[in-house]
């Protein structure tokens, strides 16, 4: 059986959602097909929050894509009438000198984003839930909130669906073929589709697609997350989203939880504690206990009122590049085939403006923001000693593994 559609969208994840939806605004007919179920465990995008904030320590390259998705992210709200995000404020903590805080302060001076500078003293006084030692010094972002994750992800799906978009869930793209005249991908339920374009979004794995395109460019790593129980409402008492680097180089990050009374916090490293791993591979992997001692040091250093041992953990994905960004492109050898790998373990925030770029480009529209900063493009120049070009442009706290 073959039907036609203007786009196939492959994946919906956060990103694939976010472009079927956008796709689907614009009038266009789409057919959106995941392997897994709508809010499955397997991917990047699944669970109950994820941060938003501006400050973007990763560089100001950033900040067109969040000041659009910041916007997106409200009148997705507004539309759904109902609650994706939750106004937490965001807490930036590490060592004064260099690092997380003076790279996030420095985004937020060129973006012009409302935000204060405070000592350790100061931040253990206004939130008697922190233990930062002297030498820590702290960014507030008052604007930074925590999107409801899975929520976010079904508001975007039901707003395709009321648009008209084709979602199916159980299905597989086996295959995509791209040439000049048009596009097909051939479906695990034997289907093969006709389209115009291709929007794939496949996290990790992208490189059953993209191998050729971004050869050694998409690392899946499977990353520990825990959650702590704390001893006070934190979710319901202003306690905000926080990043704190330690003096090691290790990244931290904390999410109060709405769920169970906001009684638990999910907190985990943002640079260490990546195995690489095999997204298809089906044996259960478990969080080790020398990773979770880890964890269990490193949170004992700043945060008190909060039980010392996890009540939870489990594995998620990032897909890791050579220089922690993004790749959002037109492949180059299949016109009609457009990707992006919002990945790296931070590109949740940054969907609703990726999607509405990669409708764009599948549309052959030429979206209104500048997309060069993460295009495949920048991995084209190998250094002498042989490290991919975007390895050089790294940027943030010290030691990002
Ligand atoms: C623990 C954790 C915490 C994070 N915290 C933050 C945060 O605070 N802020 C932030 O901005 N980001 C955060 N991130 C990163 C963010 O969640 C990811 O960057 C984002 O979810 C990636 O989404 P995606 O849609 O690209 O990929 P995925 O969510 O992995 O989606 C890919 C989808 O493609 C489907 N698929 C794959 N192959 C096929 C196929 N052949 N046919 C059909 N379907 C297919 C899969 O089933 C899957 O549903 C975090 C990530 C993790 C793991």
């Amino acid at each position: 059986m073959t039907s036609t559609y203007d786009v196939v969208v492959v994946g919906l994840g956060i990103s694939g959602s976010a472009t079927v939806s956008a796709l689907a605004a614009r009038g266009a007919s789409v057919l959106a097909v995941d392997t897994h179920g709508p809010t499955h465990r397997y991917g990047s995008s699944h669970g109950e929050s994820r941060i938003f904030r501006r400050t973007y320590w990763e560089g100001t390259s950033y900040l067109p894509l969040l000041n659009r998705a910041d916007r997106m992210w409200s009148e997705l709200e507004r539309a759904h009438g109902d609650v994706l995000t939750v106004r937490t404020g965001g807490l930036f903590m590490g060592d004064s000198t260099e690092g997380l805080v003076e790279l996030s302060r420095h985004t937020a001076q060129d973006g012009c984003i409302p935000h204060e500078i405070w000592d350790a003293a100061e931040a253990n006084a206004r939130f008697d839930w922190l233990n930062l030692g002297p030498d820590i010094s702290v960014l507030y972002e008052p604007g930074a909130y925590t999107l409801l994750a899975d929520r976010a992800r079904l508001a975007l799906l039901d707003a395709a669906v009321r648009a008209g978009a084709v979602v199916r869930f159980g299905e597989r793209a086996l295959a995509v073929s791209s040439t000049a005249e048009g596009a097909s991908v051939h479906l695990g339920s034997g289907e093969t589709v006709s389209c115009g374009a291709i929007a794939l979004s496949a996290g990790p794995w992208s490189n059953d697609f993209l191998a050729d395109e971004l050869p050694g460019i998409l690392h899946p790593h499977r990353v520990p997350v825990y959650w702590f129980r704390t001893r006070f409402p934190g979710a319901n008492e202003g306690m905000p989203a926080f990043v704190y680097e330690s003096a090691s180089g290790g990244v931290v990050y904390g999410c109060p939880e709405w769920g169970r009374g906001g009684r638990e916090v999910k907190i985990g490293f943002h640079n260490r504690q990546q195995t690489p791993g095999d997204p298809s591979d089906p044996t259960p992997h478990r969080v080790g206990s020398t990773q979770q001692a880890e964890i269990v040091e490193a949170v004992s250093r700043f945060l008190t009122e909060i039980d010392p041992e996890p009540v939870r953990s489990a594995m998620c994905f990032y897909t890791m590049t050579p220089d922690g960004s993004f790749v959002i492109d037109r492949a180059r050898s299949a016109p009609r085939l457009v990707y992006s790998a919002a990945c790296s373990g931070h590109g949740f925030k940054f969907a609703p403006a990726i999607g509405e770029c990669l409708a764009l480009l599948a549309l052959g529209e030429k979206p209104d923001l500048d997309l060069t900063a993460f295009a495949r493009a920048r991995f084209d120049v190998q250094r002498s000693d042989g490290s991919a070009a975007g390895e050089l442009q790294r940027r943030g706290p010290r030691s990002r593994r």
